[in-house]
């Protein structure tokens, strides 16, 4: 069986649900399951949304309203008024009606996860719909039946066994009838509380289905050739792999290329699954092939940015060396806070350490070192990483900006630059 996976971009509109189900129909001879993320940039108008219902902010219903407006265009586009999709994702909404009628209660994480959720929920049942009509049949799942995770909200720890044992039970029968349809990037708790996998998760659902139902192999559809080099927003001269070692591509994705979710490929890995990156608007395209046995060739080198950085210099109020001790004592203050650290350096008088700005953990981080250090920090910056440098991808690269941060290994350079 295959796993397929459908990022927001392959689905923004009419015509990119129009072309899913066109590279679905050249695969319907294999059992097939497909993930699906929002539609476009529907997850950060819901970020949106959450932040406005928590400070309760006048735009609330402004946002809400685009974004169901936005949904029920692309129905408009591809169903006759009658069909009753257009009750269903009304239906959907209405979940979310009520939240925001009442003042927010519970914590900011829980409310995101909560409204955030729906993005995904309406996504496939419109693909759902639309696979069906167009002669495909096809079964939508809730996967917060499936994926179980503790209540970390917006970061949920999948707890793998029970995650196995559901997907086992019925999963394969509901192969055999059809195509699945279900999310990414969501899970559920033992209460039934929606949970997140984190931004960018549905590749890491996917990777889930697939090493629990032992598929073949993951496809995730992508709006680029496959995985390049660097990213094309940003540079213009990129080259794509064709193939690629499952530790180069966590190399990757843990210096923060985008392309993947971090944690998709550890358990394609376990179970030996190749996972195939591909085109979306041009289905036939080898991709890139991310393997075991993946040869990697680096004729450029891999350059990753991360922008919304902060550069946080502690060091002790009485300016007494920095210790192992502290050490220890400033790291669980940053796995309390859940921020996690990018690139850090030590010297005699202070530590400094780079990491992506979520405003709420970075206030609690920064109150709470405030209370025992002396804390400086810088914002708005960008950590640039170079995977297998060179001399002049490093000047080129860093070029009339000024490094706050400098660190150099034999396969991976990283600065952090204003
Ligand atoms: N829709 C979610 C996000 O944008 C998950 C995903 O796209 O993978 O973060
Ligand atoms: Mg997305």
């Amino acid at each position: 069986m295959l796993v397929f996976k459908f990022g927001g971009a392959s689905v923004k509109d009419a015509s990119g649900i129009i072309n899913l189900a066109s590279v679905v129909k050249k695969y319907t001879e294999n059992q097939l399951l497909i993930v699906v993320s929002a539609m476009g940039k529907t997850t950060n108008a819901l970020e949106k949304l959450t932040r406005a219902y928590v400070d309760q902010t006048e735009d609330m219903h402004e946002i809400y309203d685009g974004i169901k407006q936005y949904h029920f265009d692309i129905l408009q586009e591809l169903f006759e008024p009658k069909h009753p999709v257009f009750d269903e994702i009304a239906n959907t909404f209405v979940e979310i009606d009520w939240m925001i009628e009442d003042e927010p209660q519970d914590s900011y994480d829980f409310i995101y996860d909560q409204i955030v959720s729906i993005g995904e929920m309406v996504s496939t049942r419109i693909i759902n719909a639309y696979l069906n009509k167009d002669g495909v049949k096809s079964q939508w799942v809730d996967v917060r039946s499936y994926i179980h995770t503790d209540n970390t909200y917006r970061e949920g720890i999948v707890d793998w066994d029970k995650t196995k044992a559901s997907i086992s039970k019925d999963i394969p029968a509901l192969l055999d009838k059809g195509i699945v349809v279900t999310q990414g990037f969501l899970g559920g708790t033992s209460e039934n509380f929606t949970t997140t996998l984190g931004r960018e998760g549905s590749d890491y659902s996917a990777s889930i289905f697939a090493a629990c139902l032992g598929a073949e192999s993951v496809t995730t559809w992508k709006d680029v050739p496959g995985i390049l080099n660097a990213d094309p927003k940003f540079f213009t001269d990129t080259v794509k792999f064709d193939e690629l070692s499952y530790s180069e591509a966590i190399e990757m994705t843990y210096y923060g290329a985008s392309v993947i979710h971090p944690k998709t490929i550890k358990p394609l890995q376990n179970a030996n699954i190749p996972l195939l990156v591909k085109p979306f608007n041009d289905p036939g395209a080898a991709g890139t092939i991310i393997k075991e046995d993946g040869v990697n060739q680096f004729t450029k080198p891999v350059i990753i940015l991360k922008q919304n950085q902060v550069l946080l210099s502690i060091s002790t109020k009485d300016y007494s060396f920095i210790t192992e001790d502290h050490l220890s004592d400033i790291f669980g203050r940053f796995a309390q806070s859940q921020v996690k650290v990018n690139v850090m350096q030590t010297s005699a008088l202070s530590f400094s350490v780079c990491f992506d700005l979520y405003e709420e953990r970075f206030e609690k981080l920064l109150n709470d070192l405030q209370q025992d250090f002396k804390v400086k920090y810088n914002t708005g910056l960008t950590l640039i990483t170079i995977r297998h440098h060179n001399a002049t991808s490093l000047k080129e690269l860093t070029e009339g900006k000024t490094i706050l941060l400098e660190q150099m290994s034999r396969n991976t350079a990283q600065v952090v630059v204003r």
